[in-house]
């Protein structure tokens, strides 16, 4: 992957910053790629997040109004219920377990945040491969290309991206978005206004735990609910990248999120630490941010970065804000996580982040109103969802 991902980038320019309102996707550098296995529109994942067919008159809520956060899990529970999920989930697990497709590594216990494995189980042995303990699974991302920076944030939608998101559509960046599926519940129009400016929607999981930790079944319901809302909430998208909380995954997660739901596993090679910046007593400063983001940027280009940084409060959208112009002075190229892949896009059933849904199109052009300002006609991909107030934050 990354070996194409290089080969690739050539062709890419990350001056092609896509609007979803413009009908222009001459940038797409989708149409000069072949496919790839993420683009198959047959994938089973298709099945999974059909809310139905255009023949059962399905349509999309209005992200934010009456009925939009209806069916999902209630609150951010400790542990998600995987006996609650449905079922063509559950199935789809079953399917991957007897092909074999994912490893049998135990399960690890929560040890004060840290992951621990049973004895006797080498989390860096290939068999598990813990990304906690730095250990890389072949196929996950950890690194940009040499001379990028890919941009993404965590752990939003919060109060906070408003400013990030207003700071980006006035430099005209697409970022990645680390989606906590249950925030949407309280901050949906910030997830549109996301949305709208043409960012990449993914997925950071529902309850935000150390997935490592989690049975089969509770890495599919966190990962699936994750999906099934930025999927009802952006005319029926399903993304494609998928970053563990915590950067805690291991063999056996990255199966589930691959084998199950086509998800790509993205890390990260440097941590800003920028999460720590509102805890008590804080963690870190602003100038420790600044000076060690500093560091690397005017360090060596090789490989690229990939930052962790977080849209979690204004101080954390600061520490970025602050970063920013340092990444351009010292002439790095900057990009979404979808245009780091070679071919910008960030939805597994849309051959880029600008185009339109494929295998979904009867359920886009059978309704207009609801579904139509929702996730935008099947012309005109996500075009003028309104963000209503919606649910307030308690
Ligand atoms: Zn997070």
């Amino acid at each position: 992957m990354l070996a194409l991902t290089v080969l690739l980038l050539p062709l890419l320019s990350t001056a092609s910053v896509h609007n979803h309102r413009s009908h222009d996707h001459s940038h797409d550098a989708a149409k000069r790629l072949p496919n790839t296995w993420y683009h198959r529109s047959d994938h089973p994942v298709n099945s999974l997040f059909k809310r139905g067919a255009a023949t059962d008159g399905v349509t999309y809520a209005v992200v934010g109004a009456d009925g939009w956060a209806a069916g999902y899990p209630a609150g951010p529970p400790a542990t998600l219920d995987p006996s609650s999920m449905p079922a063509e989930w559950t199935a789809a697990l079953n399917d991957a377990v007897a092909r074999k497709a994912i490893p049998d590594v135990p399960v690890s216990t929560n040890a004060n945040g840290s992951p621990v494995y049973p004895t006797g189980v080498d989390p860096n042995s290939p068999e598990v491969c813990s990304a906690t303990f730095k250990c890389r699974i072949a196929g996950d991302i950890w690194d940009a290309p040499d001379g990028y920076v890919g941009i993404s944030f965590d752990d939003g939608p919060t109060d906070a991206s408003d400013t990030l998101l207003d700071f980006l559509s006035a430099n005209n960046q697409p970022v990645t978005h680390f989606i906590i599926g249950s925030n949407m519940i309280w901050n949906p129009a910030q997830f549109t206004k996301a949305f709208n400016n043409g960012d990449d929607m993914a997925a950071h999981t529902w309850t935000h735990p150390l997935m490592t930790t989690k049975t089969n079944a509770e890495v599919v319901a966190e990962l699936g609910w994750t999906i099934e809302i930025i999927h009802n909430s952006t005319g029926g998208r399903i993304p494609k990248f998928w970053r563990p909380p915590y950067g805690d995954s291991d063999a056996r997660v990255t199966a589930i999120a691959r084998e199950v739901f086509g998800l790509q596993t993205i890390i990260w090679n440097q941590d800003t630490e920028d999460w720590s910046l509102t805890n008590t007593p804080p963690g870190t400063t602003p100038q420790a941010i600044n000076s060690s983001m500093t560091q690397w940027l005017t360090g060596s280009k090789s490989p690229g970065l990939i930052a962790l940084e977080h849209e979690l409060s204004e101080q954390s959208v600061a520490s970025f804000i602050a970063a920013y112009p340092v990444m351009k002075q010292n002439n790095w190229k900057l990009a979404s996580l979808a245009q780091l892949m070679g071919n910008n896009a960030s939805y597994l059933n849309a051959a880029s982040s600008t185009a339109d849904v494929i295998g979904f199109s009867n359920i886009l052009d059978a309704k207009g109103g609801a579904a139509a300002s929702a996730g935008g006609s099947s012309s005109s991909a996500p075009g003028s969802a309104s963000a209503p107030a919606g649910a307030s934050k308690t």
